[in-house]
């Protein structure tokens, strides 16, 4: 290991052990973060609430998960070994499969030994006098280290809703974050479910084979999209595999770094005949191809949303034969792909079986859970299970879990109070040695595409301090500043930014986040990548870099 990482308990060592890196969460990203801080020979741990690998894929168990994302576009791409190796069973994946392999990462790179799970990080302090971080578990147990990564995922501090009574429910309830790993029997069942997102959606479709009788509370429909999934035989996973590097480079490419690019047309430059076929082709296609491949404008331009919107309204009232139900399905607040567009599999017709019903509660509010089921302001439903379908608090609520405090004490929950401020998504001013994965104001998108980048620059990041002998690592503010002023500018014009969703940073289950605000990098990964490469380039000038000093830990050993 490297001298100058190497730190020194100021405290009981018995107490506290003692890490080069701490990095928080072994999903996706903290999984690949730990691979690459082993490579640069740091002394590395992973603390995991859950009791397993996978993040996402370990906690969304619930009937129905599976990927968006094309199966063979979402695997690591870092191991030509790994990649030759498994074999993806069908285009969008299923839970069970997502966390195999994310088990099988996990087995083979031999990450496991240096994961802790059950192991909740509750509160993370800056000390200057260490330049490192004093970590603390809920249940008391304590580290000290020099880095601390944050890989704790956009969508991982799932949020119950507001309703008085939750508590008093005397069936079976679950939210679909929380799902038992036993198998959930539904046959018979009356069940509700609460919420119409993408968890929802997936669920609702699954499980409406087979409950008794089942009950959807609506408040905001989305604009939901045809999977299109199917299995992938042996020959396709063949060509697949041959055809790695050219779809690697095809998602290196495209702003969401899906296989999907926008089409350079404007929806409003084609004749409609022409407009209706592309969006015709695009609704027959598998996967994101209709949200992210469709005309470059339905994203920015009123007109030329509406007439995306439209179209996919009218497949609602074709699919959908109650006509007032239709229209309760279709958002009017706002247009198709302002919010994440949850893709389905004979969802709407879910709505034509005798044994489901759909509840407004814009028309008939939930006033509370009650022993029984669910009251609204109209009528009292009984139920044998509650599905709270509800949600994350997303991109910074798995951070304002943590008490994280950096200079003088200062709170990470108070410098975003207004919103998040970071330096390339990674660093914050006045937080030194914490650095971000896939953090706030980072591009996002096909999630490991980005994950690895990001774990990758993290890295580039941690050797250059090494290799110089720098202890210290800390976001500016005139850095900040030019980033998240970059990040805003950015994020004009775009017509998700004028929608309240996860995606603005909006929960009405969350006290404090009411209020929209820009909380993603919006001008697509490449340009991320070009701004976070400039950087490296630039011997990353525009954060300040502290030497070791004498009188620290590690100090005197610069290289
Ligand atoms: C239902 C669902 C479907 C999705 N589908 C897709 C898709 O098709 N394509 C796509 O690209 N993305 C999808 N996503 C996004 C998904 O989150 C990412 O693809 C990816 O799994 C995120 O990986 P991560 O490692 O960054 O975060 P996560 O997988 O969220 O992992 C974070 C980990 O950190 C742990 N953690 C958090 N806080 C603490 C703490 N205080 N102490 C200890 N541990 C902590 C959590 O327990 C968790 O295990 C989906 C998300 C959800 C919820």
């Amino acid at each position: 290991m490297n001298a100058t990482y190497e730190t020194q308990s100021s405290t009981n060592a018995a107490q506290v052990r003692e890490y080069d890196a701490i990095v928080i969460g072994a999903g996706v990203s903290g999984l690949y973060q730990l691979y690459q801080l082993r490579e640069l020979g740091l002394k590395a741990l992973v603390l995991e609430s859950g009791t397993n690998v996978g993040g996402t894929w370990y906690w969304n168990r619930y009937p129905g998960a599976r990927f968006d994302s094309e199966s063979w576009t979402y695997g690591y791409s870092f191991s030509e070994e790994l990649l030759q190796e498994w074999n993806w069973t069908e285009h969008f994946a299923p839970q069970p499969e997502t966390e195999r392999y994310l088990n099988y990462v996990a087995n083979k790179f031999d990450l496991r030994r240096d994961i802790q799970f059950h192991s909740r990080v509750s509160a993370a302090h800056y000390r200057e006098e260490t330049r490192g971080w004093d970590v603390t578990l809920e249940d008391g147990r304590r580290y000290h280290t020099r880095l601390l990564i944050t890989a704790i995922g956009v969508l991982s501090a799932p949020t119950m809703p507001r309703i008085a009574g939750v508590e008093t429910f005397k069936g079976q309830s679950c939210h679909t974050a929380h799902w038992p790993k036993e198998p959930v029997n539904f046959e018979g069942k009356r069940v509700a479910v609460i919420g119409t997102g993408a968890t929802a959606v997936q669920t609702i479709q699954t499980i409406a084979k087979e409950v008794g009788h089942l009950t959807v509370f609506q408040r905001t429909p989305n604009w939901c999209a045809p999977l299109h999934n199917s299995r992938i035989s042996e020959e396709e996973m063949r060509q697949i595999r041959a055809r790695y590097p050219e779809i690697f480079a095809r998602c290196h490419e495209t702003p969401g770094c899906f296989i999907h690019s926008p089409d350079p047309r404007s929806a409003l430059e084609v004749m409609p005949e022409e407009r209706e076929a592309f969006f015709e082709k695009l609704y027959g296609e598998p996967g994101f191809g209709i949200w992210q491949a469709n005309f470059r404008d339905i994203l920015v331009d009123r007109e030329a949303n509406s007439l995306i919107s439209d179209f996919v309204a009218r497949k609602i009232r074709q699919r959908v034969k109650d006509p007032a139900v239709a229209e309760k399905l279709i958002p009017k607040n706002h247009g198709f792909g302002t919010r994440r567009v949850p893709l389905e599999t004979h969802y709407y017709e879910v709505y034509n079986q005798p044994n489901v019903r759909l509840v407004d509660i814009n028309e008939t509010p939930i006033e509370r859970i009650t022993p029984a089921g669910i009251k609204t302001s109209d009528a009292e439903y009984e139920f044998d299970l509650i599905i709270y379908a509800t949600g994350f608090d997303a991109i910074t609520g798995s951070f304002d879990r943590i008490d994280i405090r950096g200079v003088d004490g200062r709170r990470l929950k108070d410098a975003w109070k207004s919103g998040p401020q970071t330096y390339l998504g990674v660093l914050v001013e006045g937080f030194p040695n914490l650095l971000m994965v896939m953090g706030p104001h980072a591009g996002l998108g096909n999630f490991p595409r980005a994950a690895e980048y990001s774990v990758e620059w993290v890295t580039g990041l941690i050797r250059h301090a090494r290799d110089h002998g720098l202890t210290r690592i800390e976001a500016t503010q005139a850095g900040t500043a030019r980033w998240t002023d970059h990040v805003k500018a950015l994020g004009e014009g775009l017509l998700s930014n004028e929608v309240n969703s996860w995606m603005t940073g909006v929960n009405s289950n969350v006290e404090g986040k009411q209020t929209r605000k820009i909380m993603r990098y919006g001008g697509g990964y490449p340009s991320y990548r070009e701004h976070c490469d400039a950087v490296a380039a630039d011997g990353y000038h525009e954060i300040a870099l502290g030497e070791a000093q004498a009188n620290q830990p590690g100090g005197g050993e610069k290289a």
